[in-house]
């Protein structure tokens, strides 16, 4: 029987840095990570296994940092788990080669699976979710060398990473097929900016095909796929099939233990506590709230497991970290063009009961716009009219984009005013940013406040 002071169950994007984080703040203590795979997945990476990385292998996280912090990393399942406070066993993971593990305080990092989709005809050979998984992968990516008609359910950002990736250096016709009026809809809402039509724009130039506000509503054919049906009665020939939205927490062990759980994931406070004082939660697996109105959020991103991990391996002895709650930053880029969102659309803020003023500006993001590398950047900033805080923003440009967005990001988790971004104090230099004197946070901010006062 092994026994550590800390265990962390799952080694992912929640699981490493909460581990990380609890030797920086415990270093005293003994901590065991228990992953199932040997090697994990960079997740945000596996759309570009299927055409820039070219293999599984060449997206894999390293286990250095687990190494440099003195972390001992097990490769198993946890199959069981007991809580003091809930049953009499004691503190105790069980695995599946039926070695226990003791602990005192308990990450679980479990992460979520795809959901199945309750469309008919999901279970047939060929139809594919996005697992995060090497061999299940590699099986994806053998099977793409036999399709000619491959179809993607969703335009999300994963549906658009995946359409592009898979269209590289193969001959075979892509057809996406999204529900809603608009790709990336969801993050960036409805027809408020070029953002997703230039997506759109430039999946149709590449030869793939967007289907959009319609469903999925049947995959057809015997054993396995060839077609499938459109909710308005068209049929769109598919050798496989890719779905690319809908994931859920992986709770059961957590609820078997007693802890309580919700469809939504393993139910935790703001300082990422579970049900049991000693059990945190933390990632994909656990519950999550809007930063804006404190309701139920779905969001799941990589980048909220890592901010939740951080707060969890922190807290562990003493309280010191609580979770603002989810903003939703989200980027993407295909070719030269990065979209960015954080914060709320115009309309989310809307529903959220906010009045709001916008400003938007469009600027080269070198200066002079001839330097080398410079792109136009677009940017979007939404204010809370009552106060003057920003709420959301949007940015549409080259890769400066993708920084951009997490600044804007700092501001809105810092409730910062359009007064104070006017007045923002930044560094700029011809080869790397925007000129400060069209400096687009600021000129934005400066819209938006003369905007205020109409
Ligand atoms: C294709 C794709 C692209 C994405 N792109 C982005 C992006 O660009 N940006 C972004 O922010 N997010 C992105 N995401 C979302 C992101 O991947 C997830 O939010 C993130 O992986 C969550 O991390 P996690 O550690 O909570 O869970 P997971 O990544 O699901 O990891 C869970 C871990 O726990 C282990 N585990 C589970 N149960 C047990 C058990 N019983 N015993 C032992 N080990 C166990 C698993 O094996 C795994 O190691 C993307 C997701 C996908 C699928």
């Amino acid at each position: 029987m092994k026994r550590a002071d800390i265990v962390v169950i799952g080694g992912s994007a929640a699981g490493i840095p909460a581990a990380i984080t609890a030797r920086r703040h415990y270093p005293e203590k003994t901590i065991i990570l228990i992953r199932k795979e040997k090697q994990v997945l960079i997740p945000c990476g596996i759309p570009y296994i299927f055409g820039t990385l070219g293999k599984p292998e060449n997206n894999l996280m390293s286990d250095k940092a687990l190494q440099d912090n003195n972390i001992e990393l097990v490769i198993d399942e946890a199959v069981e788990l007991h809580a003091k406070e809930l049953d009499p066993k004691g503190k105790k993971v069980v695995l599946a080669s039926g070695e226990s593990v003791l602990y005192e305080k308990l990450i679980l990092a479990t992460g979520s699976s795809p959901a199945i989709l309750p469309i008919p005809g999901f279970d047939k050979k060929n139809v594919y979710t996005v697992k995060k998984d090497v061999q299940y992968l590699q099986t994806l990516l053998d099977a793409l060398k036999n399709v000619k008609e491959l179809v993607i359910l969703g335009c999300g950002f994963i549906g658009v990473e995946f359409a592009d990736e898979c269209k590289k250096n193969r001959d075979i016709n892509v057809t996406v097929v999204e529900m809603l009026d608009q790709c990336l809809q969801i993050a960036f809402g409805e027809g408020a900016c070029k953002c997703c039509q230039e997506i759109e724009d430039y999946l149709t130039k590449k030869g793939i095909t967007i289907v959009t506000g319609t469903r999925i509503t049947e995959i057809l054919g015997d054993e396995a796929i060839k077609a499938v049906r459109l909710s308005n009665g068209k049929e769109i020939k598919a050798d496989a099939l890719i779905v690319g939205v809908g994931v859920s927490p992986n709770v059961e062990l957590a609820r078997k233990a007693g802890l309580a759980t919700s469809k939504d994931g393993i139910i935790v406070d703001t300082t990422m506590r579970t049900s049991d004082p000693n059990i945190f939660a933390c990632g994909d697996c656990a519950t999550k709230f809007s930063f804006f109105t404190g309701q139920t959020s779905t969001l799941r991103l990589a980048s909220i497991a890592t901010m939740e991990a951080r707060i969890a391996g922190a807290n562990l002895y003493e309280i010191s970290r609580k979770n603002p709650g989810v903003l939703g930053v989200f980027s993407t880029a295909v070719g030269n063009l990065t979209v960015a969102v954080a914060g709320v659309c115009e309309k989310g803020a809307k529903q959220c009961g906010f009045e709001v003023v916008t400003g938007e500006v469009e600027v080269p993001d070198r200066h002079p716009a001839g330097m080398p590398g410079a792109s136009k950047i677009w940017v979007k900033m939404i204010f809370n009219k009552l106060n003057g805080e920003l709420i959301g923003g949007a940015v549409r440009g080259g890769p400066s984009a993708g920084e951009l967005i997490n600044t804007i990001s700092a501001c809105i988790q810092n409730r910062m005013r359009a007064s104070d971004i006017a007045i923002f104090q930044i560094g700029t230099h011809p080869a790397v940013t925007a000129s400060p004197v069209v400096y687009p946070l600021v000129t934005v901010a400066e819209i938006a406040l003369k905007n205020m006062k109409r």
